[in-house]
C-alpha cells in the first residue's frame, strides 16, 4: 500500500475557538496584517474575535480589506506592499476562499520579490510570512491547502500558485461565522466542498487515506442537502459542512482537482458564475463519463449520498442549483479549447478528450 500524507496546519474547531486558543497566535509574530474582504468579516463577528485575540496577546495589527471575489494578481501584489509598509511579520486571513487565497499570495510576495511572469513557477525560496486562517464559508478548504488560486487575465482562466510553503500554520473553524451566509453562497460553497471530495476520489493521486477523508466529507455534505435546499441549516449542520469542507481541503491537498475544476474556471472567468456553482453544474456529467469506465468507483461515490447512479447524482445537484443560466454552443467551444490544456484535466482517472469536454459542457449547460 502506497500512502504519503502531509498536513502541517494545526486545525482548531469549535464555537468560540479563536478566544479559546488565542495564545496560539502569539507565536506567529508581533504585528499582523489581517487580510479580508470588504464587508462580511466585520458583519459576522470574525474580525472582532481576531482583534480581541491579538489584543489579548499584545500583538499589533493592520487591516487589508480590499480582497474581491476571485482575487486578481494585482490584489496580491498590492496586499504584499501593504504588508511590507505595515511591517507585518505574520498574516491572519478571514473570509471565504478569496481572502484566504489572496493571503497566501500576499504572505509569499511580502517576503520574496517575484516578477509577475514567474509568480506561478513554483520556484520560491523558503521565506514566507506565517499565516493563521479563519474560514467563514464552508466550501473551499483553503485553510488547509497549499494553493492560492488567482484570476489570470493573460490565460483567461484561474491559475494556482502551489507550494507546501503556502500551508497556513493555524486554522480556526467556528461555524457561527457562517450563520449569515446567503442561501446561494451556502449552497455554492457546499457544492465546492463536495466537488473537492468527489474529484479527490477520481484523481490518479488518490490513496486509501484521502479516500477515507473524502467519503466522510461526502456523507457529511449529503446529510445537510435537504436543509441547504430549504435554507434551514441548524448550527450543528453548519458545523458538519465546515468540517466536511476542511476534509475536502485535506483531500485536494493530496490529490489535486480534476477536469471539473478546470472546466468550471471558464464559467467563472467569462460568465461570473460562483466557483462552487460552476463545479456543481459540471460534476454530474463528469461522473457520468467516468461511470462508463469505472462503474464501481462511481457507485461507491454516489452511494455515499444514498444515490443509485451518476444520473441521480446530477439530478440531485441540479435540484439544489435551481434555475440555470443559458449558454451558446460557440462559447462552450471556446471554454473547451481552454480547459483541454489545463494541468488538472490529466489528474483524473479518466482524462477527457476535447470532444468529451465539449460534451460535458453541452450536456450540463444546454437544454
Ligand atoms: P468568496 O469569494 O471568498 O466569498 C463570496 C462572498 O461571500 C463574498 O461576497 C463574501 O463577502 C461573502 N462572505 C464570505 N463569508 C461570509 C459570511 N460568513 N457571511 C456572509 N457573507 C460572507 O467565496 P468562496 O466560495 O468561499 O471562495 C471562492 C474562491 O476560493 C475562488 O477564488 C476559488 O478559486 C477559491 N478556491 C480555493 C481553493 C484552494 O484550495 N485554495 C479551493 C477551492 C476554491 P466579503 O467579500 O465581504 O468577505
Ligand atoms: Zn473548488
Amino acid at each position: 500500500m502506497n500512502i504519503q500524507f502531509f498536513m502541517p496546519t494545526k486545525v482548531m474547531m469549535g464555537k468560540d475557538c479563536i478566544a479559546a486558543n488565542a495564545g496560539e497566535l502569539a507565536a506567529l509574530g508581533k504585528k499582523a496584517l489581517i487580510v479580508t474582504g470588504r464587508a462580511s468579516a466585520k458583519a459576522n463577528g470574525s474580525l472582532a474575535d481576531v482583534i480581541a485575540a491579538l489584543s489579548a496577546n499584545g500583538q499589533e495589527f493592520e487591516i487589508y480589506d480590499k480582497v474581491m471575489s476571485n482575487p486578481t494578481i494585482d490584489c496580491v501584489y498590492d496586499g504584499a506592499n501593504a504588508a511590507r509598509e505595515a511591517g507585518a511579520d505574520f498574516i491572519v486571513a478571514i473570509g471565504g476562499g478569496s481572502p484566504m487565497d489572496a493571503a497566501k499570495g500576499i504572505a509569499l510576495l511580502a517576503r520574496q520579490d517575484i516578477p509577475r511572469e514567474e509568480l506561478f513557477s513554483g520556484n520560491y525560496h523558503k521565506d514566507v510570512l506565517p499565516m493563521a486562517f479563519v474560514p467563514t464559508t464552508a466550501g473551499t478548504g483553503s485553510e488547509v491547502t497549499p494553493y492560492s488560486i488567482l484570476t489570470n487575465d493573460k490565460l483567461q482562466t484561474k491559475t494556482s500558485i502551489a507550494s507546501p510553503l503556502l500551508f497556513p500554520k493555524l486554522a480556526f473553524l467556528d461555524a457561527k461565522y457562517t450563520e449569515g451566509l446567503s442561501k446561494a453562497t451556502a449552497v455554492n460553497t457546499a457544492i465546492d466542498a463536495l466537488s473537492h471530495s468527489v474529484e479527490g476520489m477520481l484523481s490518479i493521486r488518490a490513496n486509501k487515506l484521502s479516500d477515507c477523508l473524502a467519503a466522510e466529507s461526502i456523507r457529511g455534505i449529503f446529510s445537510c442537502m435537504d436543509s441547504l435546499k430549504a435554507g434551514t441549516l441548524s448550527f450543528e449542520e453548519r458545523e458538519v459542512l465546515l468540517y466536511s469542507s476542511m476534509l475536502g481541503g485535506v483531500v485536494i491537498s493530496h490529490t489535486g482537482t480534476t477536469a471539473v475544476h478546470s472546466m468550471g474556471y471558464s464559467l467563472t472567468y467569462f460568465r461570473g458564475i460562483d466557483h462552487g456553482r460552476a463545479n456543481g453544474l459540471l460534476l454530474g456529467e463528469f461522473l457520468k463519463l467516468v461511470e462508463k469506465t469505472f462503474p464501481e468507483k462511481v457507485s461507491e461515490i454516489v452511494s455515499l449520498g444514498g444515490l443509485p447512479s451518476a444520473n441521480e447524482f446530477k439530478a440531485k445537484l441540479f435540484e439544489l442549483l435551481g434555475e440555470m443560466e443559458s449558454f451558446e454552443a460557440d462559447e462552450l467551444e471556446k471554454y473547451s479549447d481552454i480547459a483541454v490544456n489545463a494541468k488538472n484535466v490529466k489528474n483524473g482517472i479518466v482524462v477527457p478528450t476535447k470532444e468529451e469536454i465539449l460534451n460535458i459542457y453541452k450536456n450540463s449547460l444546454m437544454r
